[in-house]
């Protein structure tokens, strides 16, 4: 187990913005950071790929070739200018999401395609790439309360929340009906009124036959049991697992717990 302990005691890698990086999650992720300050056109389409072949290989159970796919992605941490607004509530959903159940949620998500409305790009739920942090906690860094230099990009870019397409604030309610499924980027995007100044999202359009890796869930809460660390308590993905239909091929576990 790398985390943690090793902080400090190895030379960074990268020059400067050592002030930024030590910004570490409870967790303490440490050292061999890489600061991603910006989502280009090509990030959904770069995360989506490494992370649909990292749930794959996990589904093979072949660990080390789970960790190749991730290599090209690994370790990068979110030090950008876009910021959630708002409160969350434990599961990490900001302000907008607050009255949005976990079923609602996975219900818009199912319905949407695993598309966001926005972009049109492959969205993947949060919880499912939470199953591949558990996994991978150095190289995919995850903090529910997405502070910045906590969470690695990817859970801006591909990461999947349920929206009202009405503001709350204008009268939307909170029934499926009124929900859009959107990019952590694109809804904080879509809802800054100063998003002439915010980068564009490019994605290409979500394949026929994409489901946001859920058929791969299962798979990677499996790899989760013995290796990594859980973020949530045991029965986070029990729980959203049911809401998208997936049975756990054995019961989750935390691996310090076995
Ligand atoms: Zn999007």
């Amino acid at each position: 187990m790398r985390w943690g302990s090793s902080r400090g005691s190895s030379e960074r890698r990268l020059p400067s913005t050592d002030d930024a990086r030590s910004l570490v999650s409870p967790r303490g992720y440490g050292d061999a950071m890489k600061p991603v300050t910006e989502l280009d056109a090509s990030a959904v389409d770069r995360y989506a790929d490494a992370l649909t072949e990292v749930a794959r290989a996990l589904a093979e159970r072949d660990v080390t070739a789970a960790r190749a796919a991730l290599a090209p992605i690994a370790g990068e941490v979110w030090e950008g200018s876009l910021k959630r607004a708002g409160t969350r509530n434990s599961d990490g959903e900001a302000t907008g999401e607050r009255d949005v159940d976990d079923a609602a949620r996975a219900r818009t998500f199912l319905g949407d395609g695993m598309r966001c409305t926005y972009c049109g790009g492959r969205a993947i739920p949060r919880s499912i790439l939470v199953a591949m942090s558990d996994v991978f906690p150095d190289e995919l860094p995850y903090y529910w309360r997405y502070k910045t230099g906590t969470v690695h990009p990817a859970y801006w870019a591909v990461a999947a929340e349920a929206d009202h397409v009405l503001a709350h604030s204008a009268g939307g309610a909170g029934d499926d009906g009124n929900l859009a499924t959107l990019h952590v980027a694109c809804n904080t995007i879509k809802s800054d009124s100063s998003r002439e100044s915010m980068p564009v999202i490019e994605a290409r359009p979500a394949p026929e036959g994409w489901d946001g890796l859920v058929s791969l869930y299962a798979a990677c809460v499996l790899a989760g049991n013995s290796r990594g660390a859980r973020h949530h308590a045991i029965g986070y993905h029990t729980e959203r697992m049911k809401h998208f239909g997936v049975s756990a091929i054995e019961p989750e576990a935390a691996p310090d717990q076995r």
